[in-house]
């Protein structure tokens, strides 16, 4: 049985989690903004009223908006009464005690976030997240009874030299030997060539579903009901190419979350 074509106002945890399980069916499209460390209290008061005006009802395509920690609150009470769904973008992968300016799961779901972005490449690169630290937050996350969303993805340099298979298998090896697979259907994967987040360069579809396919190939059972998205400069230009791919299941946006129109086209892309 699969989901219908939306979510309550307040979508019961339960409820969200049925999103990736369907099997044999069309997977729900999924597009995710990253709002990364932009905004402030007036800005987002106005972006959220923008696109919740443009996202009402009965819609064919889950949203989730993830705003920085303090706007949290802020985003959930703008939020109400939308189909639209909370994350976050980062958690610790431990579960309380003294680890100054973290955040654990349980507080995000103590926030009602339902999904966490993990192993971003910004994360992985700037803040030196490695991969059994990503592992250990995708498991953290799945303890507060929240959704991560797990990015892999190359480097220009691996991509050049032919190696982004094998990039790609390592970071999701190291979190399957941590939680074997069977957790996935409590999960969503994002590709995000890193070459291509936030420079404007997209990966060509013959390049994204090559990837997207492999990473399916290698989620045994669940190969056909895990939601795979792409992240990597869509637009409202290119998202429907993307979204037409066989194994592509939505976005993972950054700076087209952050305009409601050319975030709106492409929540609508997606439907
Ligand atoms: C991202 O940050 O995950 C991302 C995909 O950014 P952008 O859309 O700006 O490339």
């Amino acid at each position: 049985m699969f989901k219908p074509s939306w979510l309550p106002l307040a979508p019961a945890l339960g409820e969200v989690l049925l999103l990736s399980k369907a099997s044999n069916a069309k997977r729900r499209q999924l597009v995710v903004g990253n709002w990364k460390m932009n905004g402030n209290l007036r800005e987002n008061a106005d972006l959220l009223a923008r696109i919740t005006n443009g996202w009402q009802g009965e819609r064919g395509a889950d949203v989730v908006i993830c705003p920085p920690f303090p706007y949290l609150s802020q985003a959930h009470e703008c939020l109400r009464g939308s189909s639209i769904i909370l994350g976050a973008q980062t958690v610790s992968e431990r579960d309380k005690g003294a680890f100054t300016g973290e955040t654990s799961a349980s507080m995000l779901a103590d926030l009602d976030c339902k999904f966490v972005i993990i192993g971003h490449n910004e994360r992985r690169r700037m803040q030196h997240e490695s991969d059994l630290q990503v592992a250990q937050k995708f498991e953290a996350v799945q303890k507060a009874g929240l959704i991560p969303i797990l990015c892999v993805g190359e480097s220009l340099e691996d991509r050049e030299q032919g190696k982004h298979l094998e990039t790609i298998s390592r970071q999701l090896n190291v979190v399957f030997a941590h939680t074997g697979k069977d957790v996935f259907d409590k999960a969503v994967l994002a590709y995000e060539p890193v070459w291509a987040v936030g420079t404007g360069k997209t990966a060509t579809p013959e390049q994204a579903e090559e990837v997207h396919k492999f990473m399916r190939s290698q989620l045994g059972a669940l190969a056909d009901s895990v939601r795979i998205l792409y992240g990597g400069s869509v637009k409202a230009h290119n998202a429907q190419q993307l979204f037409a791919l066989a194994d592509i299941d939505g976005a993972l946006l950054g700076g087209a979350s952050l305009d409601a129109d050319e975030f709106l086209a492409i929540c609508k892309a997606a439907e």
